[in-house]
């Protein structure tokens, strides 16, 4: 199998200095440390062998992204056969996600090719997972408190105050929309959607 590697800086939305595990921080830039882009393909490599050892046709070329964000870990583009990974959490968290997230999405691929696009965590992609000796689960369970604050705002009752509003907030206003009150005005704190 050849992996085409998509040029990735032309993809990166910021271009930062080499960043490792180690010092991920909110804003960071997407790339990723060549030594993890080894681990990820040596993982893709690992899933192509055993699936074709267990009579799974597997793709000639798949391409590989690292730009996907929001709180996804991946998405597998079945028709481009394209794998689009989150970079901030392969980066803070990256032996879970080698070991789960990259299986994952290739195992939709090698299921699409099977059984067609049918249902995405079905019983062809279940297959496929046990095949290479994985749950089949569709979960994570990442810690997210790394992703880029993507610039949402809060506003209470206070004229003119703006909140910053991070993803975990966010996550939190939305599932209980009285989750967080000023202190001031003592008015609860709205997501602004403008
Ligand atoms: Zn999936
Ligand atoms: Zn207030």
């Amino acid at each position: 199998m050849n992996y085409v590697d998509i040029p990735r800086n032309a993809v990166m939305i910021k271009q930062g200095p080499a960043s490792t595990v180690a010092t991920v921080t909110r804003n960071c830039d997407t790339s990723v440390p060549e030594a993890l882009h080894v681990r990820v393909l040596e993982r893709l490599k690992w899933a192509e062998e055993t699936l074709k050892a267990k009579g799974y046709s597997v793709p000639v070329k798949v391409w590989l992204k690292y730009t996907l964000s929001g709180q996804r870990a991946g998405v597998a583009n079945t028709h481009k056969m394209l794998l689009n990974f989150n970079p901030y959490i392969l980066k803070s968290q990256a032996d879970v996600f080698i070991e789960r997230t990259v299986p994952h999405e290739y195992a939709h691929i090698v299921a699409c090719m099977k059984y067609g696009n049918r249902e995405h965590h079905g019983y062809g992609w279940k297959g496929v997972m046990r095949a290479l000796g994985l749950k089949p689960e569709r979960c994570h369970d990442y810690d997210l408190s790394m992703l880029p604050n993507r610039g949402w705002k809060g506003e209470c009752n206070c004229p003119g105050k703006e909140w910053d509003i991070s993803i975990i907030r966010k996550r939190r206003m939305l599932a209980n929309p009285a989750v967080y009150t000023c202190r001031r005005c003592n008015g609860h704190l709205r997501l602004k959607t403008d």
